[in-house]
């Protein structure tokens, strides 16, 4: 069948669909409407298209996802990299301060590490994870992309951590119980350990940032992605735990998505 019927017949989502399959730039596939497609491309994009209209997220279906410009795997054993959290890597690229060492707790798939490693060259970056399926996914990740400054370790936030550093940052599971029990269909599928933050949504944020400066250097800083309606609690967190020049910074929702201090 040729992209341009392929693309008629079944829309969108299927130009998306068949961009990652082909590995190319969804508008180059309007560039060239009368390409014929394999047989084989075709079977495995019908078969994509059943799975997204039952429920099961895009992103899984296809197996990999963009992430700040990187490519990376993404499937069911950690959460699938949210535009949100790009955000949180430019931020962090954008203001000027030492980044040399760089903590990033519950790396899940490695994006925002990989992102700033990439980026980063000569820094040295750790993820960190409980989950022993993120930490497989996550080195895949990094063996595709080839980035040698960053290393993946088993560790229960700081349980295995010995050192110093820089900048931690952390995209931590931030949704609260009554969140949990009303989520979208598709977040079901996602892992529970990579979304659910306790009854309040805040347990994490308290284990790190109550631990964290003890893990920063002299003028480090954290960097905290943060649920929709968290803003004031983890102010008054950081605040009770001696944090300065707390900085809160929307999403393009105009949610407050990341606290830095
Ligand atoms: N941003 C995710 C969502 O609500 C939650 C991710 C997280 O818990 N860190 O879809």
């Amino acid at each position: 069948m040729k992209v341009r019927c392929f693309l008629e017949k079944y829309g969108n989502d299927a130009a998306l669909i068949l961009s990652y399959l082909l590995d190319t730039n969804k508008n180059n596939l309007y560039l060239y409407p009368e390409k014929e497609l394999s047989k084989e491309i075709e079977n495995e994009l019908i078969k994509i298209l059943k799975k997204i209209q039952k429920g099961y997220p895009l992103q899984y279906a296809i197996g990999k996802w963009n992430f700040y410009g990187l490519d990376l795997y993404v499937d069911k054993r950690a959460l699938i990299p949210r535009f949100e959290t790009e955000i949180l890597v430019e931020e962090i690229l954008k203001e000027p301060f030492k980044k040399e060492k760089i903590l990033d707790i519950g790396c899940g798939s490695g994006a925002i590490s990989l992102a700033l490693a990439k980026k980063l060259e000569k820094s040295r970056i750790i993820g960190c994870d409980i989950s022993k399926d993120a930490l497989e996914l996550s080195n895949l990740n990094k063996s595709k992309l080839k980035l040698n400054n960053v290393e993946f370790i088993y560790s229960d936030l700081f349980s295995n951590i010995d050192e110093k550093f820089d900048l931690i940052v952390s995209n931590p599971p931030y949704i609260n119980k009554d969140d949990y029990e009303n989520l979208e269909e598709k977040l079901y599928y996602e892992p529970k350990n990579a979304l659910y933050g306790g009854e309040d949504g805040l347990y994490f944020y308290r284990q790190i940032i109550s631990k964290a400066k003890y893990f920063l250097n002299k003028n480090g800083k954290i960097y905290l992605e943060i649920g929709y309606n968290q803003k004031n609690p983890l102010i008054q967190l950081l605040k009770d735990e001696g944090y300065k020049n707390i900085k809160a910074i929307k999403d393009y929702n105009d949610f407050d998505r990341i606290l830095s201090s």
